[in-house]
């Protein structure tokens, strides 16, 4: 359990049930914050919000995200999905990548996905060669 992130992030459904996501620094947090009436639905601005059965992700579509708290959820859900597809789809080279990259480039082994560490002054260089690469905003898996 990584303590990196010490806030913890519910589902909350409004009384007329759009949900919508808080992050709260603990859950008494969030129980003091809603007795208070200061958690308020971002869709109908009502205060009377409880916390939401866990719905699983890819269930529920986009909700409407107006300040900050919520768009940081969203980029960290993101962050996380866009992690996930890379890993299950490319293979890890590690600080091979360079080497690697510019091998497939060069023609000189089969064109596949892979991932792994460069630094930006190889990235730069890999880029100048022609090499596509893409940065990853890497974040932490929620897991450790
Ligand atoms: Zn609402």
């Amino acid at each position: 359990m990584g303590r990196t992130l010490p806030v913890i992030l519910f589902d909350l459904e409004c009384e007329s049930g759009h949900v919508f996501e808080g992050w709260f620094p603990s859950g008494a947090e969030f129980d003091q914050q809603a007795n208070k009436g200061q958690i308020l639905c971002p869709v109908c601005d009502t205060a009377n919000v409880k916390k939401a059965p866990m719905a699983p992700r890819s269930a529920r579509g986009q909700p409407a995200e107006r300040n900050p708290k919520h768009e940081q959820a969203a980029m960290l859900r993101a962050l996380r999905k866009l992690r996930q597809a890379v890993e299950k789809n490319s293979t890890y080279v590690g600080d091979r990548f360079p080497a690697e990259a510019r091998a497939m480039h060069a023609g000189e082994c089969e064109e596949k996905s892979i991932y792994g560490e460069a630094t930006s002054e190889e990235a730069r260089e890999l880029r100048e060669e022609g090499v596509q690469v893409c940065p990853l905003p890497w974040i932490d898996r929620a897991d450790h």
